[in-house]
């Protein structure tokens, strides 16, 4: 007997249920035979009450684990042994950071760790019947395309250093037959709103293509991190149907509404292609989030004049839409993955472990130039209008 090991959380948006799976082994289609049991773990309950669920199915042979979040390891942990299979988003970087764990941590597909080289074309959400059970007026699940990011150039990224281990090019694996998945994922029973992640840091441009020319059913939500570069701009310009992008929920990976900071970090975007992209998305029926950072070493007054002229024409044509079409989203403190990345910028630093290795951030004092000028564009973005939401902005906190 298998275990099979998904995490999920919960949240609560004007009294409606929402409901978020993490499936990292998403693609395979599950045996008949039923020569497994899956538990669906909480991210809120304990390390000890997983503990006493596993427990309840011994003895098993293996426990397959899919990993979204480094808090996920760090709940499992504790009691991993040589029975694991960790996969999901997170395995790769593991791998390549060589986080020493019992047990098998499998980077690629689930198909390939089983022997079968041919992925399965058909996804088949097996928790559908559990969500159910859940009731929540909106789930939404992984289903990952691919993996690697096309670009993998930004200074801050981690993906630069681990997934893409320094390479822009050559590092991405995609599906090859992405328009075939989007097609055949459908709205789960009893569920107001379906939506899957596709759980790629930044989707190529070739990928993109495939989704809006697929025959997906377009009542049900994909949502996906999108890079503001020519050759995807140039994807979404030749397709001027205003519903090509119904039910898209796109995190543009911005960081910053100034062209110095974007430079800076090696973005290879510009903030006319940063502005462009969202009034693209919005035009052709999708939802927009600015991904942005906080708390720049290198903020200064003319990152606080460029932000506030893109706020400006942002805000031109933003009134032409509901105000949940387009919104900021604070992925919070700029955080470095290497010493020499942070190091570029200064050499007052801080860092935190976790997953075991570490994550610098920069310390800025509170009387500096750079802290004030953070300060103000953080309150620009705040009271611009749009809908703020994700951490709060360091300097702004109360002292
Ligand atoms: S585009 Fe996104 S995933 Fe790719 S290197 Fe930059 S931040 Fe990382």
């Amino acid at each position: 007997m298998d275990l099979y090991i998904t995490f999920f959380g919960k949240a609560e948006l004007n009294g409606k249920g929402l409901l978020y799976i993490a499936n990292g082994f998403s693609f395979f289609e599950r045996k008949e035979d039923k020569d497994y049991i899956d538990l669906y773990v909480n991210r809120d309950k304990p390390a000890s009450f997983i503990e006493k669920e596993i427990s309840k199915h011994q003895p098993v042979d293996t426990i397959y684990c899919s990993l979204s979040i480094a808090q996920d390891l760090e709940t499992i942990r504790p009691f991993i042994t040589d029975k694991w299979v960790l996969g999901g988003p997170l395995a790769s970087g593991l791998i390549a950071r060589g986080v020493d764990l019992p047990g098998k941590i499998i980077a690629g597909y689930y198909e390939k760790h089983q022997g079968n080289d041919r992925l399965s074309c058909q996804f088949t959400p097996y928790f559908r019947d559990w969500a159910q059970t859940e009731e929540s007026y909106f789930v939404s699940f992984n289903c990952s395309i691919g993996k690697g990011c096309y670009w993998g150039k930004c200074k801050f990224c981690e993906y630069r250093y681990f997934d893409n281990q320094g390479k822009a090019d050559g590092r991405i694996s995609l599906r090859s037959n992405i328009g075939d998945i989007v097609a055949q994922l459908r709205p789960l029973p009893g569920v107001e709103i379906s939506n899957a992640h596709l759980g790629i840091p930044a989707i190529p441009p070739k990928a993109l293509k495939q989704i809006l020319e697929s025959k997906r059913d377009k009542q049900f939500g994909l949502s996906t991190f999108m890079r503001a570069d020519d050759t995807i701009l140039d994807v979404l310009r030749a397709y001027k149907d205003n519903t090509i992008c119904q039910n898209m929920f796109v995190a543009i990976g911005c960081e910053s509404l100034s062209q110095f900071a974007l430079d800076k970090l090696n973005k290879g975007t510009t903030l006319e292609n940063t502005i462009e992209i969202a009034k693209l998305i919005l035009e052709r029926g999708g939802y927009v989030t600015y991904d942005i950072m906080d708390h720049y070493v290198f903020a200064n007054r003319q990152m606080v004049a460029e932000t506030l002229d893109a706020l400006k024409k942002l805000k031109e044509f933003k009134c032409e839409y509901p105000k949940q079409r387009i919104s900021f989203y604070n992925n919070g403190v700029t955080q470095w993955p290497t010493k020499e990345a942070v190091n570029e910028f200064t050499d007052d630093y801080s860092h935190f472990d976790h997953l075991g290795y570490k994550s610098y951030i920069t310390n800025i004092p509170k009387n500096s130039d750079a802290f004030e000028c953070n300060r103000q564009i953080s309150l620009a973005l705040q009271n611009s209008g749009f809908w703020n939401f994700g951490e709060p902005y360091k300097s702004l906190e109360q002292a």
